[in-house]
């Protein structure tokens, strides 16, 4: 390990990882095709590779699903991380200590993650103790073998008050980072004790494999023990945020994209045994219903979810909202039917035959909520109709796809023999998918900037292409100077600097050559330098056509973003104009005329535009 002073981690460790290497350790298929390298899209599903790496430029890009950048893009998408632990867990690959950065960002963050290390070694230890013999019979009779309880570094809170505590201090933790790791209970009077005893140990890992919190089962041995609460947990710490959290998600995601899709079970035990019995593609939800942020982190592996726990259609269950919710945002939910009173680890002590069975023959949630609600089912009689329409109306309601929503209407038309349309307008009492309420507490924000970026999306694909052509064709860039009058009618602040660069050094040199152009930008600009390269590779078809062809997608692209500009100025002074209304002052009715002037110039500019 070494530091180099003066140059940023990320820039060094760039400099000495190869990005197509690191690729390859997630993407194994990744091929040479010439200078770059290309493989099937480790992040959305296609039948042809379109997810290209160039190694000259160390970046990527899927023309697929449009995802791209550098190698901190990359590890941080398909890890499921945040920078500051991509950077982390580059440094380690290249030999790159990263002194600084732990102590600014992130030194307390650390310490819990040390702390919690080490009383995961510490229980785990204590489990092949002569006192914790109880502990590891109660797991080999559940026939979990030893390389399991290894793998998942099961282990045993000892029956004591202060075991763990005065185990850690003596490995010269602070005791307030002792305690900020969760691992102590302060109780009213002030005395600090372990908040496990005589417990099984469940370590519980964030994506990366880093334990973060623990879940404790008590081990039975007395009636006393009955009456402690079966499963303790770390509470919400620094590290630790149960709504964010599913566990063994670090153990299961490489099996979650090799097989499309994630089995979720209620408990550990489910989800040990079913590992262990070589079914790794699944996790479980520790009992929880799931949050917004728990599906939103499965999404980044899979949208097809297969549930493996008992589902009470008609109460207003835990579970259930945990379907509606998986339902109203797109996500492919799947129920695993299991044999009657049986949870997945039973199924798989008798014989894990059965539990792959079931796995296999997952039915669609929908599928299950019709055959469970027309169980004894009698269409003569009125009043079951409507108990069955006022169970699945509201279910449907909330299914995301139009087309599939529309197919379980008319499947529960022919069911109860009522019509399509009648059914339809009962529909409209229901919320939508789009207006259903996330239990979520941020969530008009997120909904909002969900469409905002659905549209940026299709802003940022037209401005790359632009762009790419201009930089590739730059014949017309003088063109596309007179065109786009004022940088402010490009919508992106990124691409506006990108433009008022070309602009100024097209305006200087009175030509355009891109190499020098990229030459004297890598000095002063390298981040959209950096921009130039990725949009070159994004978009390498563009220069592939005919100078002609180039000509009037420029053309057309140009008048694009002219039309977009000036609709919206329209709509902003249409805005200003009404505020004005309201006002009655001489001063204002002067500004108001002055708008009006300008509001009738640019619509008779757009009209031009418009009818060219
Ligand atoms: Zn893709």
């Amino acid at each position: 390990m070494n530091t180099i002073s003066g140059i940023k981690p990320s820039e060094q460790i760039k400099e000495r990882l190869n990005i197509v290497d690191i690729i390859r350790e997630y993407v194994p298929s990744l091929k040479s095709t010439g200078a770059n390298f290309k493989a099937l899209c480790p992040f959305h599903n296609e039948k042809t590779p379109s997810f290209i790496v160039s190694p000259e430029k160390q970046i990527w890009h899927c023309f697929g699903c449009g995802k791209g950048g550098d190698i901190f893009n990359f590890v941080m998408e398909i890890e499921g991380i945040e920078f500051v632990d991509a950077l982390r867990l580059l440094a380690d690959k290249a030999g790159i200590k990263l002194a600084t950065y732990d102590k600014k960002l992130d030194s307390k963050r650390n310490r819990i993650l040390e702390v919690l290390e080490e009383a995961q070694d510490y229980f785990h230890k204590s489990l092949f103790t002569f006192k914790a013999k109880q502990a590891l019979d109660y797991l080999l009779k559940r026939k979990i073998s030893k390389k399991t309880i290894a793998e998942f570094k099961l282990g045993y809170a000892f029956d004591e008050w202060h075991s763990l505590e005065s185990f850690l201090k003596g490995k010269d933790f602070s005791a307030q980072d002792i305690f900020d790791s969760g691992l102590l209970v302060k109780d009213s009077s002030g005395r600090i004790y372990d908040r496990f005893r005589k417990r099984v140990m469940f370590p519980i890992t964030n994506v990366h494999g880093q334990v973060i919190g623990f879940g404790g089962r008590i081990l039975e041995t007395s009636s006393s023990d009955k009456e402690q609460a079966k499963y303790v947990n770390t509470p919400q710490t620094l590290v630790y945020d149960k709504s964010r959290t599913l566990y063994a998600l670090d153990k299961a995601k490489q099996e979650i994209r090799k097989k499309r899709f994630i089995v979720v079970t209620e408990g550990y035990m489910d989800t040990i045994s079913s590992h262990q019995a070589g079914i790794k593609n699944v996790i479980a939800s520790s009992g929880t219903a799931f949050t917004l942020d728990q599906i939103n982190l499965i999404k980044r592996y899979t949208k097809n979810l297969a549930l493996a726990f008992d589902i009470d259609i008609a109460g207003d269950t835990a579970t259930k909202r945990s379907i509606d919710l998986a339902l109203s945002s797109g996500m492919n939910a799947k129920v695993v039917l299991l044999p009657k009173g049986k949870d997945p680890d039973e199924c798989i002590r008798t014989d894990p035959k059965i539990w792959v069975k079931a796995i296999n023959s997952k039915v669609p949630v929908m599928e299950y909520y019709f055959k469970t609600t027309l169980k004894d089912f009698d269409a003569a009689n009125i009043e079951q109709k409507k108990r069955v329409a006022a169970r699945l109306l509201p279910i449907i309601s909330r299914i995301f796809d139009p087309i599939e929503k529309e197919h379980y209407l008319k499947k529960l038309s022919e069911e109860i023999q009522v019509e399509v349309s009648t059914l339809k307008e009962a529909l409209e009492k229901y919320p939508s998918a789009r207006t259903y309420s996330y239990p979520s507490r941020d969530r008009s924000r997120k909904r909002l900037s969900e469409e905002e970026t659905e549209q940026n999306r299709r802003i940022k694909q037209a401005l790359d292409l632009l762009f790419a052509l201009c930089l590739n064709f730059p014949e017309n860039i003088p063109f596309l100077i007179s065109e786009i009058e004022s940088p402010n009618m490009i919508p992106l602040s990124s691409y506006r600097n990108l433009y008022t660069l070309i602009r100024l050094f097209y305006n200087k040199k009175e030509k355009f050559d891109l190499p020098e152009f990229q030459a004297c930008l890598s000095k002063k600009f390298p981040k959209i330098n950096q921009k130039i390269d990725l949009l070159l590779l994004k978009t390498s078809q563009a220069k592939n056509k005919s100078e002609d062809d180039a000509k009037k997608e420029i053309q057309a692209l140009a008048k694009r973003f002219k039309v977009f500009y000036y609709k919206k100025k329209l709509k902003e002074l249409e805005f200003s104009l009404k505020e004005k209304e309201k006002e009655v002052s001489r001063a204002k009715k002067a500004e108001t005329r002055q708008l009006l002037s300008e509001f009738s110039k640019i619509s008779k500019k757009l009209d031009v535009i418009l009818r060219e």
